[in-house]
């Protein structure tokens, strides 16, 4: 539904921004044109391209990286983790666990490159931080474009379901806060690591013990809020915060702030802050309530985790800015946990990044844009 009074209002920033970014904006204006509903896989890295990056870099690496196949996709791809970093502070960052949501590979791989660099920056990282990367979760998914994996087609972001005990005070918490409860139809509806994906990422997760989390995705295509500008890329948190610890939200949401920050210094990246949304039984969600695993098991953690989300409409002429967004986050992220400003940075700041806006109508016209 386009709002009228919306374009009335905001046509001068519109112009403005025109001005400032005529290449974007004449390319792509604030829609996205015809040309981008044939999805350009040329520009995305195959599965066997991830995996082959990796052992390149690892052995660029002398050593410094290592490349573990901690299982294999249902339909028998390698599961890759990438290891790298002798510091105590533990980061885990992942791509594709949608196989329809293609540049957290070339966006994890791109800072896997600067890592292995022998740099002075990297290499003060690395003694401060040990990371496991994930480029390509959903390896299967990704083969056949799909959102989901390709055995049982579970979401393997709904697949790390929690149990009656984190159900139980989700409702309670849900209570307080004067929110209806989440129904038993819910809960025996999830799903508990019925994919080996999710089993093998669980164990992963489990012998790690990550204190940050980052999971990289792709969305629709969104406004700015009440503006007529496009969201380029939106930080999100995927629990209610009554569900966290006090230390894990103001965690989160530093991590959002400084990411959106850093994302939002290049001119042509709208960045805004992903609505309410509450999902337990997701690997973002799961990770930060000390979720159960494949057989019951706990890892005893919770980690701080939090999702990116780039727009849609992905093609050839903006892969360039929607991996760099990522990749810019990526990296304040990092720099703020290895020098220890995130814990200065002012957590309510999350509150004042822009919300996300209504979806761009452009199904009419652009039918396959609406399928993310
Ligand atoms: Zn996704």
């Amino acid at each position: 539904m386009f709002n009228s009074r919306r374009r009335l209002l905001l046509v001068a920033p519109l112009v403005l921004a025109t001005a400032l970014v005529p290449s974007v904006a004449n390319a792509e204006g604030p829609f996205v044109p015809p040309n981008q509903n044939t999805v350009n896989r040329a520009s995305m890295l195959s599965a066997a391209e991830v995996e082959s990056t990796l052992h390149s870099l690892a052995a660029r690496s002398k050593g410094a990286l290592r490349v573990e196949e901690i299982g294999r996709s249902g339909q028998g791809r390698p599961l890759q983790v990438a290891y790298i970093g002798t510091g105590e502070t533990r980061i885990w960052i992942q791509g594709r666990i949608h196989g329809n949501e293609p540049y957290g590979a070339e966006a994890s791989l791109d800072f896997l490159k600067t890592l292995v660099s022998g740099g002075n920056h990297a290499r003060e990282v690395l003694e401060k931080i040990t990371f496991a990367v994930i480029p390509l979760y959903n390896p299967d998914g990704y083969e056949a474009f799909q959102r989901q994996e390709q055995v049982h087609r579970v979401d393997l972001n709904r697949d790390w379901g929690v149990d009656r005990r984190i159900f139980d005070q989700i409702n309670a918490v849900r209570a307080s806060l004067g929110q209806p409860p989440l129904s038993e139809n819910t809960y025996n509806n999830y799903t508990r690591h019925r994919a080996v994906e999710s089993q093998a990422f669980w164990y992963a997760w489990a012998d790690f013990l990550p204190h940050y989390m980052v999971d990289l995705h792709h969305q629709g295509t969104y406004y700015v809020d009440d503006t007529d500008e496009m969201t380029t890329f939106s930080v999100g948190i995927s629990l209610d915060p009554g569900m966290l610890e006090p230390a894990q939200w103001d965690a989160v949401r530093r991590m959002g702030v400084v990411a959106a920050d850093a994302a939002g210094k290049s001119g042509v990246v709208n960045v805004t802050r992903y609505p309410y949304i509450n999902i337990p039984e997701g690997v973002t969600s799961a990770s930060m309530l000390n979720g159960p695993g494949p057989r019951g098991e706990y890892a005893n953690w919770r980690t701080s985790a939090m999702f990116f989300e780039s727009r849609g409409g992905i093609g050839h002429k903006s892969s360039g800015y929607i991996v760099k967004q990522n990749v810019n986050g990526l990296w304040a992220i990092t720099d703020a946990i290895a020098d220890g400003s995130l814990a200065s940075v002012d957590a309510d700041r999350w509150s004042q990044i822009p919300p996300r806006g209504a979806t761009i109508q452009t199904c009419d016209k652009f039918p396959q844009q609406c399928e993310y």
